[in-house]
């Protein structure tokens, strides 16, 4: 059988004297969407953070299409075609859209100082190159009448749909999408469900972190269940529904 897409064996993760992570394993197998829900603190956002090299575990692996990318930089896991969204999008005060949208770009010619001089005609068609599909993926995702509006203009709908196509510029085949829908409302969280369903269709494997049940039920299978940084159960949305254990996690925990 080929390998899961990402494997992630007995994570540990502790801040002080909490255990965020808890012995977590799981795998995300290539072409799912699968969701990991839990309550508030669960730990599904340390998950995401050990995942994609924003944190290093204590103990455990994290293997990408087979690869050892444990306590990897954020960098190297982008370049083994893994890329994350965050909870909470990131200020981008002082930017455009465009602007903001460029840095999702990966390996940009230009960032390396020397390369400026040492070969300015690669710099000048990376750039345009960077420019070009910025342009393409803004009018996939219809944002393209808000390229030249300051970031700050957002509503926070709309941020998290420039967080997506962000995300796309880096072409992963892995997308790992925190709370993609959070505070956003019915009518943008229907475009977001959309374009990650085309995504999946294009061929990338998500795994989404949601609190909206309604929202991951409809998007994602397989569903893990995450309470206090252990693995509590994983299986078809229908099977997660009717869990006792799944209802007594959400009514004692958070
Ligand atoms: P979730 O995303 O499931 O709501 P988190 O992964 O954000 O949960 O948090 C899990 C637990 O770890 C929480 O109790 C949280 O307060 C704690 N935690 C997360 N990140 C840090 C950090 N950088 N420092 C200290 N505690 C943290
Ligand atoms: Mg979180």
């Amino acid at each position: 059988m080929a390998d899961p897409l990402l494997r992630v064996t007995d994570l540990q993760k502790s801040f002080g004297g909490l255990t965020a992570t808890d012995h977590a394993s799981f795998t995300v197998e290539t072409g799912t969407i699968t969701g990991l829900i839990g309550p508030n603190g669960a730990g599904k956002s340390t998950l995401f953070n050990l995942i994609s090299g924003f944190l290093a575990p204590d103990a455990g692996t994290v293997q990408i299409a087979g690869r050892d990318l444990t306590g990897a930089a954020p960098a190297e896991v982008a370049a083994a075609g893994c890329i994350r969204t965050f909870q909470t999008p990131r200020p981008l005060a002082g930017m455009t859209v465009r602007e903001a949208l460029l840095i999702g770009r990966q390996q940009q010619v230009g960032e390396a100082p020397v390369a400026l001089f040492r070969m300015p005609a690669a710099v000048t068609a990376t750039e345009r190159e960077n420019i070009d599909a910025v342009e393409t993926i803004a009018s996939e995702f219809a944002i393209d009448h808000l390229l030249d509006a300051p970031a700050t203009d957002l509503s926070g709908g709309q941020l998290k749909l420039v967080e997506l196509a962000r995300a796309m510029l880096a072409r992963p085949r892995l997308l790992l999408l925190d709370e993609p829908v959070a505070g956003v409302n019915p009518t943008l969280r229907n475009t977001l469900a959309a374009h990650i369903e085309r995504l999946h269709a294009e061929g990338v494997t998500c795994c989404i972190i949601e609190h909206d049940m309604e929202f991951i039920m409809r998007l994602a299978d397989p569903i893990i269940v995450l309470d206090r940084g252990r693995v509590l159960m994983e299986g078809t949305p229908a099977a997660v529904r009717s869990d006792p254990r799944v209802i007594d996690a959400y009514l004692g925990g958070g």
